[in-house]
């Protein structure tokens, strides 16, 4: 379906009368939707695959009560962060077949960021008012025990004020055995550097079956799920994701989902879902023919992100959409179909633009601005842990950039 035509359909979902959608869904469905919108009951398993599943009236249904239940527990308004991304080094030795960031140390592209180069670009986030960097990298061999500390350290010494928003799951993994510590004194110890909070990346679909394809390599389940429930006790919340679009099945979906529902009930430490979908490109999955062109942008997505916001209703509360992976305008319409949540600015992305992304690697506040007032919603910078920004405004509705830090020396 053309953007245009998306467009429309979730116009129409939007104009429709939830009553006249239900009655047109399949009972099973209907009584699954009634039950999760009306009385907060929690979605079974069995009826998640149902609903994962859904198609023409079924999938209209979803997704009109996953905006009305994204209206009723978070209104209208469209949160996002003013971040930057910074990817510190691209020499991984870990060679996940989704991946077309990666590089071999010798390989011509090849890059390990040093210290002045990172302090540049903290200054120069700061100075276009980033309240947050995102920092992750590829696996590489070749760094130092505590290299994770030290960056915490060079950047929280010159920015204390940043949030370092960094190391997934398998950065700790790898950080944790280099620097021969336990998970839990490792990521205290990150803490006390300065670490603000953990992406819960790493997870693509968190099925050791599954993953042995996507990455034989990478961090497997019992161990992500360890590391994160330690960065909740520990202090640190997390995002919580799931990668879609290439060798999963449904049910793959929904035992992901049940997973991140029951550690939110354990620990509460998840900021937010974080639906990605799969970018193919330049990936060995798709040159091996391991998958095949993923699903045509649109629907698929728009029932993967109506699903997340009923399924994990009640336990975590915020669903941000990805500009990054569906582009600015598919993204902006997927603020119909449950999402609350715009992401950031980023203002430097290559995880998927090597990939094969083309949506770009910086969308200013302007844009976020108006794609949300373009789809009858308002437009809030937050923090990284969800905390409104309202102060910043001036009363005439401008936002001023957040004072700008000196370059460093
Ligand atoms: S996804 Fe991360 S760990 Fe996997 S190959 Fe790419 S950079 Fe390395």
């Amino acid at each position: 379906m053309e953007l245009q035509a998306l467009d429309q359909y979730v116009e129409e979902i939007e104009a429709a009368s939830p009553g006249r959608l239900l009655d047109r869904a399949r009972p099973e469905v209907r009584v699954a939707l009634i039950g999760v919108l009306d009385s907060h009951r929690e979605l079974t398993p069995e009826q998640g695959l149902l609903l994962y599943q859904a198609e023409g009236d079924d999938l209209r249904a979803l997704i009109k009560c996953a905006d009305l239940a994204r209206a009723a527990d978070c209104g209208d308004e469209v949160t996002y962060v003013v971040n930057r991304n910074l990817n510190f080094t691209n020499v991984c030795f870990v060679g996940c077949r989704f991946c077309g960031f990666k590089r071999q140390r010798w390989e011509a592209e090849a890059y390990d960021h040093s210290d002045r180069v990172l302090l540049e670009k903290v200054a120069e986030a700061r100075r276009r008012g980033a309240t947050e960097v995102c920092m992750q990298g590829g696996i590489n061999p070749q760094m130092g025990p505590l290299r994770y500390r030290e960056l915490l350290e060079l950047i929280k010494g010159a920015f204390p004020e940043v949030h370092v928003h960094a190391f997934s799951p398998m950065e700790v993994m790898y950080g944790a055995r280099r620097a021969r510590m336990a998970y839990r004194p490792y990521l205290s110890m990150l803490r006390e550097a300065g670490l603000g909070s953990v992406p819960g990346t790493a997870a693509e679909i968190l099925d050791d079956e599954v993953r042995e394809t996507l990455s034989h390599k990478k961090v497997d389940v019992a161990n992500w799920v360890e590391i994160i429930t330690t960065a909740h006790a520990v202090g640190l919340p997390s995002t919580a994701t799931v990668m879609y679009g290439h060798l999963e099945q449904p049910r793959h979906i929904v035992n992901h989902l049940t997973l991140m529902r029951d550690i939110q009930k354990q620990t509460g430490g998840f900021t937010e879902f974080v639906p990605l979908r799969f970018v193919h490109h330049n990936t060995q999955l798709f040159k091996l023919g391991l998958v095949k062109e993923p699903p045509p942008r649109g629907l698929f997505d728009f029932r993967l992100y109506a699903f997340s916001r009923l399924y994990l209703r009640g336990s975590i509360n915020n669903l941000q959409t990805s500009w990054v992976k569906l582009g600015v305008d598919l993204a902006a319409l997927t603020l119909k179909t449950g999402c609350n949540d715009f992401s950031g600015t980023l203002m430097e992305e290559s995880i998927t633009a090597q990939a094969g992304g083309q949506e770009g690697e910086f969308v200013p506040v302007d844009l976020i601005e108006e794609k949300a007032r373009a789809m009858g919603r308002v437009a809030v910078e937050r923090t990284t842990l969800y905390r409104k920004l309202y102060d910043q405004r001036a009363p005439n509705g401008a936002r001023p950039l957040a004072p700008a830090a000196p370059p460093p020396a």
